[in-house]
């Protein structure tokens, strides 16, 4: 059984709030093994994501919060983490974060996603699986892929459970990837990132900030047919299905969407996939 996972983010007003759940209650329909929902730079969505956690969960109980520990204190972190331990949270995606420009990184006391980790495990012990982030076509800070390589898998023996990626459309990225971090030994899952596309000027500008790579080819056909919705959304469709395939034929131990908190997408990428 392949596992699927969909990602939200926490919207801003009530209206959003709504019309997520009824999202959330389409997609239920995959039988996720569970939802997850971002956590903005610097802790600025930090009551936002918790209360939509919160809501999240009572439609379906494995729903986590993201939690990046740039900009935010020691205790800050704590205080988070304890209060999911006590509301019955069982999953955290454990991630560093980046932030808001002008903050300096080495103002932070929790530095990388690695040290969260630590920290979760030291306060929690075995209570919280955690995912932490992996970067197929290296985060756009590492030194080089090696050294991301190697971070990863400290990640992993720091106690983080598995990966998730980033988005990407080159299948070969996640194989040369997985190839090379079990060459060091780790062998935790790694779960793709799947982003459909939806806009074509949200993904490339989305994907400018987090140094995505979106090939020529599909770059200059998108291009193309840019201003047809429709005609982005069907081949957007097709592309991530075909990208899918691939990545479950290669091994990839299941898939976690990036929904945009929009379900019609996924759902059909995953009806096509016959999952
Ligand atoms: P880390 O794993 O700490 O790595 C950050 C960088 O530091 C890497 O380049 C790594 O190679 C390097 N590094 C690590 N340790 C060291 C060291 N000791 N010395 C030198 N370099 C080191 N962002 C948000 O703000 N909110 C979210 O909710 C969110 N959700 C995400 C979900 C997924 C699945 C993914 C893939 C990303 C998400 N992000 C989110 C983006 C993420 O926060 C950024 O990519 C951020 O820049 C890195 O976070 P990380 O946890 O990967 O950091």
């Amino acid at each position: 059984m392949k596992r699927i996972s969909f990602e939200f983010f926490p919207p801003k007003t009530d209206e959003g709030r709504t019309k997520l759940l009824t999202t959330q209650q389409k997609l239920l329909a995959k039988k996720p093994a569970f939802f997850s929902c971002t956590f903005g730079a610097g802790g600025s969505t930090r009551d936002n994501t918790r209360e939509m956690v919160g809501k999240l969960r009572e439609q379906h109980a494995d729903t986590a919060p993201h939690l990046s520990c740039i900009g935010q204190s020691r205790e800050e972190i704590l205080e988070l983490v304890r209060g999911y331990r006590d509301s019955g949270v069982r999953r955290i995606v454990a991630l560093r974060g980046d932030l808001p420009s002008g903050m300096g990184y080495a103002q932070s006391e929790v530095k990388y996603a690695d040290d969260l980790v630590r920290l979760i495990r030291e306060e929690t012990g075995d209570h919280f699986t955690l995912e932490v982030a992996a970067y197929p076509e290296m985060h756009p800070q590492a030194r080089s892929f090696e050294d991301d390589i190697a971070h990863f898998k400290r990640k992993i023996d720091a106690g983080a459970n598995s990966g998730l990626t980033q988005y990407f459309y080159n299948a070969d990225a996640y194989g040369y990837y997985m190839d090379a971090l079990r060459r060091t030994g780790c062998d935790a899952p790694v779960y793709p990132g799947i982003m459909p596309i939806l806009n074509v000027a949200n993904l490339i500008r989305f994907s400018g900030v987090c140094g995505a790579d979106i090939p020529r080819w599909l770059r200059s056909k998108l291009d193309d047919i840019k201003d047809d919705e429709q005609a982005v959304k069907a081949f957007g469709e097709e592309v991530v299905t075909r990208l899918c395939e691939r990545l479950l034929a290669m091994g990839a131990p299941g898939l976690h969407f990036y929904t945009m908190n929009q379900a019609q997408a996924s759902l059909r990428i995953l009806d096509n996939l016959g999952l």
